[in-house]
């Protein structure tokens, strides 16, 4: 559609396609009219011809019956015989012996002279053929025609005609001067209507060409306005979409770029000030010690906080893996043997049902990740002999994972922003457990790459409840549990 070639700067060169279009256009329909110009006046010109055939060989049977039946051919009766036959409309008329010596000639009827006319069709006609042929020039149609004369069974000689017809050839050339004017016409309405229409799509492509420049410089604000109806509207529509997505990631990005920095600035500003205070002051080796335990934690926080950020990049970017049909179950055994010992550490009781389990299809390690952050956070945000309770169910088309607790409960402003980067409701708090405001963004981010949905209800001071939801997978061997 469009030649493009590219130079050196990563511009483009490339010729227009409109012209390409208009001369495509041009090139099929001349081939069209050329071939039905010629199709039509051939067509009229063989109709023409038929019936001029018809006609004259018609003429030149009538004169050889009444040849063919004289006793003698020689010039006398053959003149007495033509004359006798009164007007046949034709020009000439040749009669010759079976030797093509001329007997009759309408053109000189009173030469005596014996001479041989051995025109073409007068040699075919003694050769036992009937001949015709025809030509038009000058604006007149010549025909001629010739037949062999017969006397019991025997060619004696042949009958010629010819005959001019001025009104025939009017008529081929009046038909000829029509079609071609008619092409003309036709052909110059097509290369105009082929430039304007082939312009006109040109400069709506040529808009959105320079819509995409304008987003390349960076402003995502551009947007292509399309009128019409066609693909090329629809083409404008994905396009601002498609704008409207990049403003949007962009959007995100910047975001991100400055809560990691703001995030990342807190350890490292402790670090810096730990570090000198041990330069700047004499600290004897404890309180050194200590110093250096907490520039260890900063350091510890930094890592696992660089971790999440990793591993929330890579969740946003990619898009496939392999999905499996697994049950909760397993997994939430698995996280609950895992963080058992935090468990008991916290005097926190884990309580899971897993007897209405049902499959799921999911990214497995996506469940696994998903399931240990919600219990650890149910652990950590718990109150010393607290309970954290598990329980996996089907909810008609659905398996549910939801996990309560009784900690200290999410304030009703603040559950809007849980699943936000970076959002912690008790900054002080969460520090303290080593938290970094990414986990439940993470979970979110999982939750939803796997066609899920997660939903909170908290009541503050008496507990949380986290509820993740993904389409149930039965197959043919699953027994479907209530
Ligand atoms: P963090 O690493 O700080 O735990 P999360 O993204 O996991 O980050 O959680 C964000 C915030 O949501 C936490 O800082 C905490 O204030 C709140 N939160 C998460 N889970 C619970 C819970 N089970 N009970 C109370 N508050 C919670």
């Amino acid at each position: 559609m469009v030649t493009i070639s590219a130079s050196k700067r990563g511009r483009f060169r490339y010729s227009s396609s409109h012209i390409q279009y208009a001369l495509t256009n041009i090139v099929i329909t001349l081939a069209v009219l050329l071939f039905l110009n010629i199709y039509a006046s051939g067509t009229n010109q063989q109709l023409i011809y038929q019936n001029k055939q018809n006609s004259m060989l018609a003429k030149c049977q009538v004169a050889a019956a009444e040849i063919g039946g004289l006793e003698v051919l020689n010039p006398a009766n053959a003149a007495s015989a033509v004359e006798q036959m009164g007007s046949l409309l034709v020009d000439r008329i040749i009669i010759t012996d079976h030797s093509g010596v001329k007997v009759y000639d309408s053109a000189a009827p009173l030469s005596e002279t014996a001479e041989y006319i051995l025109l073409p069709e007068i040699v075919k006609a003694l050769d036992a053929n009937d001949v015709f042929s025809w030509d038009y020039h000058d604006g007149n149609m010549y025909s001629r025609a010739a037949i062999p004369i017969e006397s019991y069974g025997t060619i004696i000689g042949c009958v010629y005609m010819m005959e001019s017809d001025p009104e025939q050839g009017l008529l081929i050339q009046n038909l000829q001067t029509n079609i071609f004017t008619i092409t003309l016409i036709l052909e110059l309405a097509v290369i105009a209507f082929s430039f304007i229409f082939s312009a006109l799509y040109s400069s709506r492509l040529r808009k959105i060409m320079a819509s995409m420049r304008i987003i390349r410089e960076g402003d995502y604000t551009h947007k292509v306005s399309m009128g019409g109806q066609d693909e090329l509207t629809v083409l404008g529509h994905e396009f601002n979409d498609l704008t409207d997505r990049l403003q949007t990631s962009e959007n995100k990005r910047a975001q991100f770029v400055s809560d990691a920095s703001h995030e990342l600035k807190t350890p490292l500003a402790s670090i810096k000030l730990l570090s000198d205070s041990i330069m700047q002051n004499d600290m004897d080796i404890g309180t050194i010690r200590e110093f250096v335990g907490d520039i260890g934690n900063e350091a510890d926080r930094l890592n696992r906080m660089t971790q999440k950020l990793l591993s929330l990049t890579r969740i946003e970017s990619q898009v496939d893996g392999t999905c499996e049909i697994v049950k909760f179950g397993p997994t939430v055994e698995r996280v609950v043997r895992m963080l058992s010992g935090i468990a008991e550490e916290n005097n926190i009781t884990i309580l899971a049902d897993t007897e209405h389990d049902c499959p799921i299809l999911i990214l497995e390690d996506d469940l696994y990740q998903i399931t240990f952050n919600l219990v650890e956070n149910g652990i950590k945000y718990n109150l010393p002999g607290g309970k954290l309770t598990i329980r996996i169910y089907r909810d008609e088309d659905n398996g549910i994972l939801e996990i309560t607790d009784t900690g200290v409960g999410i304030p009703e402003e603040a559950l809007s922003h849980v699943f936000e980067r970076f959002y912690r409701v008790d900054k002080a708090r969460s520090r303290k457990s080593g938290g970094s405001g990414l986990g439940l963004a993470i979970v979110r981010n999982m939750v939803e790459r796997n066609q899920g949905t997660i939903r909170v209800t908290s009541i503050p001071g008496q507990g949380s409840t986290f509820t993740v939801s993904f389409p149930a997978f039965d197959t043919d061997d699953e027994e479907e549990t209530p």
